[in-house]
């Protein structure tokens, strides 16, 4: 914090941030200031600032994103004043000041028929989102986690951090969240037939940090051999360690050689599960092809519209008798389990060498640039360096 403010990188309008000061805000009641520790660089947040703007076109229009905006939605600090008591965290846990805390991303309106049918955050029709949408604009401005302080307005919800959890894997929580749509694969195959089972095999199409979360996921829960697929070869190596069988480098193989590979592993199947986490459209359709007769598709990478893709309905979906698991996001329920089970597993997964980059506030743009690049994995703002 500067003597007359707190600073924060504001994303003006797609491909341009300003470094920019704003008032310290007065904390009002139901509402709290958390002093960010860390704040991690998403998918998301590389396609707002490549203009990919539009979100949430479920239910009809698309979203767009209201500029100026303060990024950063993974976001670890400490509780700097508040403004309510008694006051607890998600899991009923009592807050005070100093401690410790990832505040989730999204604030559910509670109200609409998507709120009222226990529908996740993502397709309430009021949501709004740190880091994403919630404006810059208007006061108290501080929206997002790109920024010394984060302004948490009522409805939010916050989650405290285990003490034996460092903030460098606690900033992957969130998108560990995500990893719910595989926990809900699981109940689906309750019943017969269905994905996802115990040794079923796993294709990760895209091992940026989102897909990484979900190899791990995917073996926790006990799936068999899993492949993971993606451009870079410093994100496959690092996929091995993370648990991942067998590697297929795309820039290196084409289509046809990877459905091969896959076919050949499950004696000419094709996989039980493939999760899309490449964030582009015509991996969907590979996804498709690469699935078993009857096998579960989990998309989550086209959080933004990143645009259309073809397929055959008859090859891809009825005559394959598909089964296709859309995930805009994940549950505030599963923030307290991620963080307790990355925790757990600490000792089994290299999960402190996730954060590859750190970038001050002033170095955003740089920042978001390294975390396009294919020798990163996690890249977080550290906004007081
Ligand atoms: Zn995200
Ligand atoms: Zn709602």
């Amino acid at each position: 914090m500067s003597a007359n403010g707190v600073l924060a990188a504001t994303l003006v309008e797609p491909g341009r941030y300003e470094l920019r000061e704003y008032p310290i805000p007065e904390v009002q009641p139901g509402c709290l200031l958390v002093k960010m520790q860390v704040s991690g660089i998403c998918g998301t947040d590389k396609h707002t600032y490549q203009g990919y703007t539009a979100q949430y076109g479920g239910a009809g229009e698309p979203k767009p994103v209201p500029f100026p905006i303060i990024q950063g939605h993974e976001n670890i600090g400490t509780i700097a004043a508040m403004e309510s008591s008694p006051c607890t965290d998600f899991e009923g846990l009592p807050l005070s000041i100093g401690n410790r805390v990832i505040v989730g991303p999204n604030i559910s309106c509670g109200n609409c028929y998507y709120c009222r049918h226990d529908f996740p955050y993502y397709c309430c029709q009021n949501t709004r989102d740190y880091g994403n949408n919630l404006s810059a604009k208007n006061p108290p401005h501080l929206f997002g986690g790109w920024s010394q302080y984060l302004y948490v307005v009522p409805g939010s919800f916050v989650v405290r951090v285990p003490d034996e959890l460092p903030s460098d894997v606690a900033v992957l929580t969130e998108i560990m969240a995500v990893t719910v749509g595989l926990d809900r694969a699981k109940q689906i195959s309750a019943f017969p037939n269905e994905s996802f089972r115990f040794d079923d095999t796993v294709v990760v199409l895209g091992v940026g940090p989102l897909g990484m979360c979900f190899v791990m996921k995917a073996r926790m829960l006990g799936a068999g051999t899993i492949i993971a697929v993606d451009l870079s070869e410093f994100r496959l190596e690092f996929a091995k360690r993370l648990g991942a069988d067998h590697t297929m480098n795309a820039s290196k193989s084409n289509p046809e050689e990877r459905l091969a590979f896959v076919r050949e592993l499950t004696q000419g199947r094709g996989a039980d599960v493939v999760v899309e986490c490449a964030g582009v459209p015509v991996a969907v359709r590979e996804g498709l092809d690469l699935l078993r007769l009857g096998g579960l598709l989990v998309e989550a990478g086209n959080f933004s519209d990143m645009g259309e893709v073809s397929i055959s309905p008859h090859r891809h979906l009825c005559a394959k008798n598909v089964r296709i698991l859309g995930v805009g996001g994940e549950e505030p329920a599963a923030y307290g389990p991620s963080m307790r089970q990355m925790a757990r597993y600490m000792k089994h997964y290299p999960l402190r060498d996730f954060v590859t980059h750190r970038f001050a506030l002033r170095d955003v743009e740089a920042a978001v640039k390294k975390s396009m690049a294919a020798d990163s994995m996690k890249v977080v703002i550290d906004p007081w360096s």
